[in-house]
């Protein structure tokens, strides 16, 4: 591969030139890189970076998996039939609201591709999760970003935002990074507001972390254009195999369904997630531990007279000066959070919830990191 910046350039005019100014997704930093790097051991470094479930994943969905592996060489089930009607079963919906992704930030690309064009327009907040603007931008659409004050979604702003060209609007409840969430109260006077030619996307990651999560299904029951997203890769523990899930109105589904690859669901992801919904156990053991952490950050940093965002999610904004130094100097000490500024929050850094023991030891270095 050639360094040579002169070299790319003739590929890089006839490439799409809303692709080419793309800033790339930038993940969490691996446990892996970060020891080669740093010349540390990996078993002692702390990652906090990528809201992953510190309990790991379901025995039950270990176990279902190892069953799983003598079929590898059979495609999987294109139309993810037994995943999809537990999935149905568990939300009383029918197979036809359930359409399954490589990860639910595949079915985002896949509202994009089915929704979006260079004419069209995709509303979302100020700080939402920033995958919405990567996606709009691949697809050449007009990205609208509404204020979000206290770093909540401005719903009446976002309703004000729509026009005749707006096709998505992206409603990330709770956000990430800034755990916000909005309530069922002003979700239903949004609702009253979005024409027919809008499809109201419901980006439910941390759904299973929040107790008062509202009723979004009831707007696909109600026959309203909408699709709420939710992941195994949070509180289910299954991040690594990647599998996610979109509900939604049958003619969304549809849609969306003519989209996707045939097999974009693997074998081994759609095997895993089917256990995964059976342990119960798992998730609430995830959930008890979360809230621990939440509490356990929040006066963290009320002692040390820290800003940061209350959370319902499984991680926390926290204001610490300069992000990226702070980010980095943690990093220099085994322990993975992830600075904000791709966020516009240069002074922040997003700590996921570990264990107790995680925890601490992120305290801990965030104390010397922050006297030194
Ligand atoms: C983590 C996350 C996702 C998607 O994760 P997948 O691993 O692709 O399922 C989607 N939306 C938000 C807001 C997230 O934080």
């Amino acid at each position: 591969m050639s360094s040579d910046p002169s070299s790319l350039q003739p590929v890089q005019r006839c490439a799409n030139q809303f692709v080419c100014d793309l800033v790339a997704y930038e993940p969490g930093k691996p446990i892996e890189e970060t020891a080669r790097e740093l010349g540390l051991d990996p078993e002692t470094i702390v990652k906090l970076a990528s809201n992953e479930n510190s309990l790991g994943p379901s025995a039950m969905a270990q176990e279902a998996m190892r069953a799983e592996l003598s079929q590898a060489h059979i495609y999987p089930d294109g139309g993810g039939y037994k995943l999809r009607s537990a999935l149905a079963k568990k939300y009383d919906l029918g197979l036809e609201h359930v359409v399954l992704g490589n990860g639910s930030n595949e079915i985002i690309e896949l509202l994009c591709h089915c929704f979006l064009n260079p004419q069209a327009e995709l509303i979302a907040a100020e700080h939402a999760f920033v995958v919405y603007k990567l996606m709009a931008t691949l697809f050449g659409a007009k990205y609208v970003e509404v204020c979000d004050p206290d770093f909540i979604h401005d719903l009446d702003g976002m309703a004000a935002a729509i026009t005749e060209d707006t096709r998505l609007v992206f409603i990330a409840n709770p956000n990430n990074p800034t755990g916000t969430y909005v309530d069922e109260h002003a979700l239903d006077r949004f609702m009253a507001q979005v024409p027919d030619h809008v499809v109201v996307v419901f980006d439910e990651a941390y759904y299973e972390f929040w107790q008062d999560a509202p009723d979004t299904l009831k707007y696909i029951r109600e026959g309203k254009n909408v699709c709420v997203l939710r992941t195994f890769s949070k509180a289910y523990g299954l991040a690594g195999l990647r599998i996610g899930y979109g509900l939604a109105a049958p003619g969304v589904a549809a849609i969306l369904q003519k989209a996707r690859q045939p097999f974009n669901a693997n074998a081994m992801a759609q095997t895993a997630a089917l256990a995964a919904l059976e342990d119960k156990e798992h998730v609430a053991n995830t959930k008890a531990m979360n809230d621990e952490g939440l509490a356990f950050y929040a006066s963290a940093f009320e002692a040390r007279g820290l800003e940061y965002v209350p959370s319902v999610a499984n991680f926390v904004l926290v204001k610490v000066g300069d992000g990226d130094a702070v980010f980095q100097a943690m990093l220099e000490k085994g322990v993975i959070v992830r600075a904000m500024r791709g966020y516009k929050l240069p002074g922040w850094v997003r700590i996921s919830v570990g264990t107790k023991t995680e925890n601490e030891r992120c305290i801990e270095v965030l104390d010397e990191v922050l006297a030194s």
